[in-house]
């Protein structure tokens, strides 16, 4: 048996099979093909194969056309190796002779070439591995790829471990046979984290490197309470995670009869309860826990779904399905957060890989760049609009000259609207993600010009603390309860209250449990929280009154650091609701 621990970020407990999905950036465990097979798993290379030379050619040809001959020559050298005879003949016998699968024998025979060329005493010559190494990337990527198609195509339930899982990828777990998920990679608030809470499925990210001990098949106990990781449990194991289960069974059973009831404190404070959602079939599960409508709508999701680019209609119809579902409540239709950790295929062309991809051009700056893409998305929240409650929230304002393009842009698409007698609504209420510190230290200059503010804590922490949501190596660093996040959500509630602008929580700081009574001590009154800890924010608020909030927030903002505010946040929660500390 062995236990790893990681980052738990979707609840619940899975035990099964594991299915290993290999990336290029960690050692490729020794896995055989049967001999059956070993035909076509050398045709499977081939193909790869293939794919990778044609992709050089093409590199080459943008390299002599952009940049001139001379450059274009670095991709024949790659190109000759890729096609190099004897290097080939290689990894076909490791294959036919050892039956050991593609991607193993590509690592092997590649790796063992850089290293020779690594040990020969020439600088040239150690930065030629660098290209083997790249070869060998493009490889696996193009072979593990292709088994990644398999994820669609499964029969049997299994737990899937991965160095790592984009969020198109997660996006595109089969979830009826996908019940939970580990990776090596990944932070408590990274979109991969965020789409398992959708998904709601068991998850674990962060675990650090652990693949090379599992070939696939195992059993493996993924623990999304408490973020571990078992694999090959013993029998005492397994039977202490059935009896937790059945526990988990009776809270969440008691929990559901909070569905109807109304969500505020003790002494009769009203806190709406919003749910985040990411796929227009959420919709139903924040509906079914009485969720009071919905305070994200990551849209964006549209386009890591598909390869291809949504059009106005496909746009449309997904507002419609959620707009619909809601009737009489407010739906809140943020506009694309692309970029960063969510880069679809369909426009991998205009968002090329860049060093720093949170301080690049992503999210409302792409948008303003790429008018065709946000008008069309525009138009069909207008139209959509009609049907219901929807409010328009734009992501990651940064500049008061930023918000005013985007309303602008938004009034350029009412003219268009207008003019083509399309119907659409006018009155729909304009707010902004409060999600980088320059807003927040401005909120009192932005309240004027909006109709509500909503605090994405995910990306305010990342930008004010300087540590990467996604990166579980400063995962130590990004801390919700660090003093500087504290007094920003305060400067944002106080803008709020003086110009009565309405501040939503939608980070995942709100869905959890501990910030719960921080928040509304801070003056927090709507929270929008991931569909599953709908009922269990709502038991929190009702277990408290609004003065012990407000005693809690001023004591958590007296302290100094993070740690000691989130085990005193902690320790409050143990009181409050002890059996929903898990
Ligand atoms: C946030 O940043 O807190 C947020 C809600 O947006 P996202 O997680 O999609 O970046
Ligand atoms: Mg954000």
């Amino acid at each position: 048996m062995l236990l790893r621990r990681g980052i738990a970020v979707s609840p619940g407990v899975a035990i099964g099979p594991a299915l290993l999905l290999g990336t290029e950036g960690f050692r490729i465990p020794k896995n055989f093909v049967s001999i059956d097979a070993v035909e076509a798993e050398v045709e499977r290379f081939h193909v790869a194969l293939e794919k990778v030379c044609a992709e050089i050619e093409r590199n080459q040809q943008l390299a002599r056309d952009q940049l001139g001959e001379q450059y274009g020559a670095i991709f024949g050298a790659h190109l000759q190796m890729a096609r190099d005879p004897k290097l080939i003949s290689e990894i076909e016998s490791l294959i036919r002779e050892k039956c050991y699968s593609p991607e193993f024998a590509v690592s092997r025979v590649l790796r063992r070439y850089a290293k020779i060329f690594q040990n020969l005493d020439s600088n040239y010559l150690a930065e030629r591995a660098d290209d083997i190494f790249d070869l060998e990337k493009r490889l696996l990527r193009h072979l593990l790829g292709k088994r990644r198609e398999e994820l669609a195509h499964l029969t049997a339930p299994v737990l899937v471990l991965a160095h790592n899982l984009t969020p198109s990828e997660t996006a595109g777990l089969n979830r009826k046979f996908v019940r939970g998920f580990a990776t090596e990679a990944g932070g408590s608030t990274s979109h991969t984290a965020i789409l398992a809470g959708a998904l709601e499925i068991p998850a674990v990210v962060g675990v650090g490197p652990f693949l090379s001990d599992v070939s696939g098949g195992e059993t493996v106990i993924i623990d999304g309470n408490h973020g571990q990781v078992i694999i090959d449990p013993d029998e005492a194991t397994l039977n202490a995670y059935r009896e937790a289960a059945e526990r988990l069974r009776k809270v969440t059973q008691r929990l559901q009869k909070l569905h109807p009831l109304r969500s505020e404190t003790k002494d009769g404070v009203s806190i709406s309860i919003y749910g985040n959602i990411e796929f227009p079939e959420e919709v139903d599960h924040c509906i079914e826990r009485g969720a009071d409508g919905i305070g994200l709508y990551r849209t964006e999701f549209l386009y890591l779904e598909t390869d291809e680019e949504p059009s106005e209609e496909d746009h449309y119809e997904a507002y419609c399905r959620v707009v619909q579902a809601c009737p009489d409540r407010p739906v809140v239709i943020r506009t694309l957060d692309l970029g960063a950790d969510k880069v679809p295929a369909a426009l991998s062309e205009v968002m090329r890989p860049i060093a720093n991809p949170a301080l690049c051009l992503r999210s409302i700056r792409l948008s303003l760049r790429n008018l065709g893409l946000f008008k069309t998305q525009l138009r069909a929240i207008l139209r959509a609009a009609v049907l219901g409650d929807v409010r328009i929230m734009f992501p990651l304002i940064t500049s008061l000259l930023e918000l005013r393009q985007a309303k602008m842009v938004l009034a350029d698409v009412m003219e268009d609207l207008q003019e083509q007698g399309i119907p659409f609504k006018r009155e729909v209420p304009v707010g902004m993600m409060v999600e980088v510190p320059a807003a927040a230290i401005l909120a009192d200059r932005f309240a004027p010009e909006v109709d509500f503010f909503s605090i994405g804590t995910n990306d305010l922490i990342q930008y004010t603390l300087a540590a990467d949501r996604a990166d579980p190596s400063v995962a130590d660093l990004y801390r919700a309860g660090d003093p500087a996040i504290l007094t920003l959500l305060r400067l944002v509630v106080e803008a709020g209250r003086k110009h009565d602008v309405a501040v939503t929580v939608c980070g995942q700081m709100g869905s959890d449990l501990p910030f719960v009574p921080l928040l509304i001590g801070l003056g927090i009154r709507q929270l929008s929280v991931t569909p599953h800890a709908i009922p269990e924010v709502k038991e929190v608020i009702r277990s408290i009154t609004l003065p012990e909030a407000e005693r809690i927030a001023k004591h958590a903002g007296e302290l100094d650091v993070a740690r000691e505010v989130e085990n005193y946040l902690r320790g409050e929660m143990q009181r409050i609701c002890p059996d929903l500390v898990v």
